[in-house]
C-alpha cells in the first residue's frame, strides 16, 4: 500500500501532544505530497502537518478490533502511541494492570489491594496455558514452573521497573505461587521460610524514600530450589549493592532503614541498649519524616523478630544484632567539635568531650576502651616511606571516618544477615533444579547522577543485551518451526556500550587505576577517560565543565557526574577505627562479621558447623572479596564480577520478563472503586459455546470467554481472571512492571510512562517484533474474515507457516479497513 493509499480522507492517526504525548486524529481530506491535513479528536481543532519525508508519517491508530488486546504484539500497528494507548485503555477503563508484550508481562502499579492475588485465584491458574487466562503474574509463574517440570531446565524471572514500579511486590507474588504450588508438606516446611526471608530482608533493606515509602536498597535474586519430584526443596539468596550511604544520611522526606526505627519503637523492652525516641539520633532525623502512613513501627519489629526465630536465628544472636544497631546509633550522635582554647596548630583538629554519652554508650555495648575509641574517632595513622606518624584529623575528615566505620558496620551487619537467610533456607534435601526471581532496580537517570546510577545502568545494560538476544532467538526459532523462509534480521546489540564500561581501558579500569595511583582524584579519573574513551562511539564529553562525561545507555544518555566515584568506588575505613572496633568484648557478632571478610576469602574454610558465623554457599556479593594481593577489590570490580556470575546463572535458565510501570508520580493512596471491581468479578452469562467454555459479558460489554470449572461452576460468577480466549495467543513469558503514577488510583501519566517502557526495553521489543511477522492467524480465525491473496497483492507482506499465518506490521489493520469499507 502506498502511503497516498493510506493517508486517505477519514484515515485515523496519532499526533504529537506536549502532555499526553499522543492524541488521536483523523485526516480530513486525501493525502497530497507535502502536507496532511487532519482533526484532532477530542478538540476538533483542523492542524496543517508538514510532510518533510514520506517515511516519517504521523503513525496510523489500529482498527478498534485490536483495542486492549491483551498482548501489545498482537496490534497490527506495532509503535508508541499503539503500546500506549493499548495499555491505558487496559488500565484506566478495565483496570486490568497486567499486559503482555510478547514474552513479557508489563504491570502497572495500581496502588491499591486488588483481589486478584488469592489462594483461588493460584488455583484458578494452576496447569493453565499461559495465554488462556488473563495476563497475570500467576500466569507468568505457572509457566515457568510448568517449564522447570517440562523441559528439566532451570528457570528465572526477571522483574524490572523503576523504584515503585512494583517490581518488589510482583516477585513476592511469584514467590508466594511457587510456595503455594511447590509445597512441601514435610516438617521442615521450607516455603514458609522463603516467604519470611521478605520481612528480615526489608527490615534491613528498604526504606522510606520520595518514590516508595518500601524501596528495597539492594537488589537481590533468590533461587527456589526444587527436588525431583518439583517440591520445594530449600533455597538462595544473592544480594546486590547495599546503598550504604543512607545508614549516615538521608533526604528530605527520607527515611533510614526501617530496622532503626522498629529498634527505637521497642526502646523500652531492652534497657541495655540505652535508645531514645528516634528523633534523637542524628543517622535517624535528617529527612524529617519519621512515620510511615499505615506502619506501626514496633508491630512490625515483632514481625522482623517473628520471622528472625522462624528462620533460626538465635535469641543470643537476635540481641547482639540489636546492639550493632544500637552501636551505629550512638556512633552518629558522638558529638565532634572543635577545641575553643587551643592554640596550637591544629586549631581546626577534632575533640570528643570525654563525658560524651554517646562515647560512653558506644564503649558500653562493645566492651572496648574509651580512650582507644576516642583517639581513634579524632586521630589516623599516616604512613611514609620512613616513618608512621599519628595525626589528629580535622573535623571534616573525623566525621567523614566516623560515617564511614558506622557505614561499614551496617554492610558487614546486612551480609551477616544474609548469611543467616542462606543458612536457613539451605537445607540437606535433595536439589536438582531452581526457579530464580530477580529483583533489581531499574535503569534510572536522574538531574545528577553518581556512581550507584552508573553501576545500575551498567547492570541494566547487561539484562537488555541477555534480554535482545533472548526475545531476538524466540522469534526466529517460530519462523523455523513454521518453516516459513526468513532472512535474519540486525537486532540493537548494547556490546559497544558494555565495552566502554568493560575494555581493559575502559570506565571501570580507569576509575582502579585513579584509586590505586598516589595522588588520584575524581577530576583526574574524568580527564583521562575524555582522553581515552573518545573513540567509544558510546561515550561522549559534555557541552559544558569538564567534571562530568555521558554514556550513550540504550535506554537514554546519561550524564555522571565524576563528584566521589573514586570514594564510593575504593569504599574505605580506617584501619585503626576497624582494629579498635574488633577488640569488642561484650559483642561477639561484631567481631565474626568483621572476620568474616577474612573468612571468606579463606580457601581452607573449617567444616560451617564449626565456624562461627553462618556457613553461605555463596559468598554474599555484598561482602567486599578480597584479591590474591590481599587487596581489597574495588566495589566497581565486586559489582563487576557479580554481575558477570549473574550473568551466567541466569544464560543457563529460561527467563521470563515482568517489567513493572509507575504510572504517575504523585503519592496519593489508592482509592480502590469497589462498585467497578464487583462489576468486574462477575459476568452475566449469555450463551454457551462448546465443552466446557461459557461466553459472558463483563463490565465493559467485551464479550470474554470463562472456562467452567466445575459444573457447580456454571451460570455463576466466577473471577475476573479466569476469563480467556477460545484460541490462546502463543504464550508469553517475561514480565515488566510498570508504575503508572505517583500512587493516585488509576492515574496514567502518558509521559511517565512513555519514558519508562522506553527505558524498559518494551519499545525494543516491539521494535524487534515490527521488523519480522508480527501478526499471526490460525488459518480457522483467518478464514472467518477474509480471503487472503485477493486482497494482500505483495507476497512479501505475509507467509504461510505449518499452523499459522504470519503478517508483517500493518498488514491486519489493513485487512481490517478493507473489511470495514465493504460492510
Ligand atoms: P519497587 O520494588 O519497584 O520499588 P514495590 O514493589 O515496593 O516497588 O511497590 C511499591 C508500592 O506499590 C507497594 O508498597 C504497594 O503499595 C504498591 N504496589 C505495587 N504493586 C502492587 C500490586 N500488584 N497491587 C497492589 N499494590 C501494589
Ligand atoms: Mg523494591
Amino acid at each position: 500500500m502506498t502511503t497516498k493509499e493510506l493517508y486517505t480522507k477519514g484515515a485515523r492517526i496519532w499526533v504529537e501532544h506536549p502532555e499526553k504525548v499522543w492524541e488521536s486524529a483523523t485526516v480530513t481530506a486525501d493525502y497530497r505530497s507535502g502536507v496532511l491535513i487532519v482533526k484532532v479528536d477530542q478538540t476538533q481543532e483542523i492542524r496543517q502537518i508538514k510532510i518533510k519525508d514520506e517515511k516519517q508519517m504521523p503513525p496510523l491508530r489500529n482498527p478498534s478490533l485490536l483495542i486492549g488486546q491483551n498482548d501489545l504484539t498482537s496490534l497490527s500497528y506495532l509503535h508508541e502511541p499503539a503500546v500506549l494507548h493499548n495499555l491505558k485503555v487496559r488500565f484506566c477503563d478495565r483496570n486490568a494492570i497486567y499486559t503482555y508484550c510478547g514474552i513479557v508481562l508489563v504491570a502497572i502499579n495500581p496502588y491499591n489491594e486488588l483481589p486478584i492475588y488469592g489462594d483461588e485465584t493460584i488455583m484458578a491458574y494452576r496447569g493453565q496455558a499461559m495465554g488462556d487466562l488473563d495476563p497475570h503474574i500467576f500466569a507468568v509463574s505457572e509457566e515457568a514452573y510448568t517449564k522447570l517440570e517440562r523441559e528439566k531446565r532451570d528457570q528465572s524471572i526477571i522483574v524490572s521497573g523503576e523504584s515503585g514500579a512494583g517490581k518488589t511486590v510482583s516477585a513476592k507474588y511469584a514467590m508466594r505461587y511457587f510456595a503455594a504450588v511447590g509445597g512441601n508438606a514435610s516438617e521442615t516446611q521450607v516455603e514458609r521460610k522463603v516467604l519470611a526471608s521478605s520481612p528480615i530482608m526489608e527490615a534491613i533493606g528498604n526504606a522510606k524514600t520520595t518514590r516508595n515509602d518500601n524501596s528495597s536498597r539492594f537488589g537481590k535474586f533468590i533461587e527456589i530450589h526444587f527436588d525431583d519430584q518439583y517440591r520445594i526443596s530449600g533455597a538462595s539468596m544473592r544480594t546486590y549493592l547495599l546503598e550504604k550511604s543512607r545508614v549516615v544520611y538521608q533526604s528530605a522526606g527520607e527515611r533510614n532503614y526501617h530496622i532503626f526505627y522498629q529498634l527505637c519503637a521497642a526502646a523500652m523492652h531492652m534497657p541495655e541498649l540505652e535508645l531514645d525516641h528516634q528523633d534523637s539520633f542524628h543517622y535517624l532525623n535528617q529527612g524529617g519524616s519519621p512515620d510511615i502512613d499505615g506502619v506501626d513501627d514496633l508491630r512490625a519489629f515483632n514481625e522482623t523478630r517473628t520471622a528472625l526465630t522462624t528462620l533460626g536465628v538465635t535469641e543470643t544472636e537476635q540481641q547482639n544484632m540489636f546492639t550493632v544497631l544500637a552501636t551505629i546509633l550512638h556512633l552518629g550522635n558522638i558529638e565532634l567539635t572543635c577545641e575553643p582554647e587551643s592554640t596550637d596548630a591544629e586549631e581546626d583538629g577534632a575533640y570528643i568531650d570525654q563525658k560524651d554519652k554517646h562515647l560512653q554508650k558506644v564503649c558500653n555495648l562493645l566492651g572496648i576502651s574509651k580512650p582507644e575509641l576516642s583517639r581513634w574517632l579524632t586521630h589516623r595513622r599516616i604512613a611514609s616511606a620512613h616513618e608512621v606518624i599519628v595525626s589528629r584529623m580535622d573535623i571534616h575528615r573525623a566525621a567523614f571516618a566516623r560515617d564511614a566505620l558506622a557505614k561499614r558496620m551496617y554492610g558487614e551487619l546486612f551480609a551477616w544477615l544474609v548469611k543467616c537467610v542462606n543458612r536457613a533456607l539451605e537445607t540437606a534435601q535433595h536439589r536438582s533444579h531452581f526457579i530464580g526471581v530477580l529483583d533489581i532496580y531499574g535503569f534510572e537517570t536522574f538531574e545528577i547522577n553518581s556512581f550507584e546510577q552508573f553501576c545500575i545502568n551498567y547492570a541494566n545494560e547487561k539484562l537488555q543485551q541477555q534480554f535482545n538476544s533472548h526475545v531476538f532467538k524466540l522469534e526466529q526459532d517460530e519462523y523455523i518451526k513454521e518453516e516459513i523462509s526468513w532472512k535474519m534480521i540486525d537486532f540493537y546489540d548494547n556490546q559497544p556500550c558494555i565495552d566502554l564500561i568493560e575494555d581493559r581501558l575502559g570506565v571501570l579500569a580507569l576509575l582502579d587505576e585513579q584509586c590505586r595511583v598516589p595522588q588520584g582524584s575524581d577530576q583526574g579519573f574524568v580527564t583521562k577517560l575524555h582522553e581515552t574513551c573518545h573513540k567509544y562511539p558510546h561515550f561522549m564529553k559534555p557541552r559544558f565543565g569538564n567534571a562530568a562525561f555521558i554514556i550513550k545507555h540504550f535506554a537514554d544518555n546519561v550524564e555522571y557526574q565524576c563528584g566521589g566515584f573514586l570514594e564510593k568506588n575504593r569504599d574505605t575505613v580506617s584501619s585503626e577505627q576497624l582494629e579498635c572496633i574488633k577488640s569488642a568484648t561484650s559483642c561477639r557478632l561484631v567481631h565474626a562479621m568483621l572476620e568474616s571478610e577474612r573468612a571468606d576469602q579463606s580457601a581452607t574454610l573449617p567444616p560451617p558447623s564449626r565456624r562461627r558465623a553462618p556457613a553461605v554457599p555463596q559468598a554474599s556479593l555484598t561482602q567486599p572479596p578480597r584479591r590474591a594481593s590481599g587487596q581489597k577489590q574495588t566495589v566497581g570490580a565486586q559489582f563487576r564480577a557479580s554481575l558477570s556470575a549473574l550473568m551466567a546463572t541466569l544464560s543457563a535458565t529460561t527467563p521470563h520478563y515482568v517489567r513493572c510501570i509507575k504510572p504517575n508520580d504523585t503519592k496519593e493512596p489508592f482509592q480502590f472503586h469497589p462498585h467497578r471491581a464487583v462489576n468486574q468479578l462477575s459476568g452475566s452469562v449469555i450463551g454457551e459455546c462448546e465443552c466446557d467454555w461459557e461466553v459472558r459479558v463483563c463490565a465493559n460489554e467485551r464479550a470474554c470467554v470463562c472456562r467452567v470449572q466445575t459444573e457447580a461452576d456454571r451460570g455463576r460468577a466466577v473471577p475476573h481472571v479466569a476469563w480467556g480466549r477460545c484460541q490462546p495467543p502463543p504464550p508469553p513469558h517475561y514480565v515488566r512492571c510498570i508504575k503508572p503514577n505517583t500512587k493516585e488510583p488509576f492515574q496514567f501519566h502518558p509521559q511517565r510512562a512513555v519514558n519508562q517502557l522506553r527505558a524498559c526495553g518494551v519499545l525494543e521489543t516491539i521494535r524487534i517484533s515490527a521488523a519480522g511477522f508480527p501478526s499471526r492467524w490460525l488459518y480457522l480465525d483467518f478464514f472467518n474474515r477474509r480471503i487472503l491473496e485477493k486482497h494482500l497483492k505483495d507476497p512479501d507482506k505475509y507467509q504461510f507457516g505449518a499452523t499459522k499465518i504470519f503478517f508483517r506490521a500493518g498488514q491486519v489493520a489493513y485487512l481490517e479497513k478493507l473489511r470495514a469499507d465493504i460492510q
